[in-house]
């Protein structure tokens, strides 16, 4: 980039104003389209918490803004942290959406009082073999029937006395955490499991 003398002039003259007087993310206009912002009042007063991203290993800060809406607590905003070392803040389009993990998107108190995104699932949902239809059924159940599955699929073809088990294999995904994913790892070593790779490294 070029940047002539009065250019780089001007830059200084901004960033120490902004240093002087202690210019921060919060005195940035609120966006004025209501729609796509319902909060702005609350924006303005609400408790700011820096975060980072829980979507890929980048590891980009945020700050979220709490505010009480109804007498309970509510995520009213996220957005990058400018002061973030590692991204400025900027965010991806993963990281833009971490509001709507807590919220709809256009998100309306006539429409979900509770202040949840009522489009989120919070059960497993089961699908039987040739039907179009969903079930929702209990974690229990899920997590059982998915327990007697991967043993059978183990005990079928399992390799001795090597103890491996070659006919399944297991992804690691971006959005787990270190500990997730040292307890996903444990476990898969544990079943044998040969094929044990992380999403971040194909
Ligand atoms: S998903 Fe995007 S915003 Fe989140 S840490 Fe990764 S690069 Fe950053």
């Amino acid at each position: 980039m070029n940047v002539s003398r009065r250019s780089f002039l001007k830059l200084s003259a901004a960033g120490a104003f902004a240093a002087t007087f202690g210019c921060t993310d919060r005195d940035r206009p609120v966006p004025k389209t209501t729609e796509h912002q319902p909060f702005r009042t609350e924006l303005k007063s609400g408790t700011e918490t820096t975060t980072i991203c829980p979507f890929c290993g980048v590891g980009c800060g945020a700050i979220v803004t709490t505010a009480t809406i109804n007498g309970a607590p509510k995520i009213v905003n996220i957005e990058g942290d400018p002061d973030h070392p590692i991204n400025r803040g900027a965010l991806c389009s993963k990281g833009s959406s971490m509001y709507q993990i807590a919220n709809q998107p256009l998100f309306s108190l006539a429409d979900e009082p509770s202040g949840n995104n009522g489009r989120r699932l919070a059960n497993p949902m089961k699908r039987l073999a040739g039907t179009n239809q969903w079930t929702e059924i209990t974690w229990q159940t899920a997590i059982t029937e998915i327990a007697a599955a991967m043993q059978a699929t183990r005990d079928a073809a399992f390799v001795t006395p090597e103890n491996r088990c070659e006919n399944m294999y297991c992804l690691g995904g971006a959005a787990l955490d270190n500990e997730e994913c040292y307890l996903i790892s444990k476990m898969a070593r544990a079943l044998g499991i040969a094929y044990l790779e992380h999403q971040a490294r194909i």
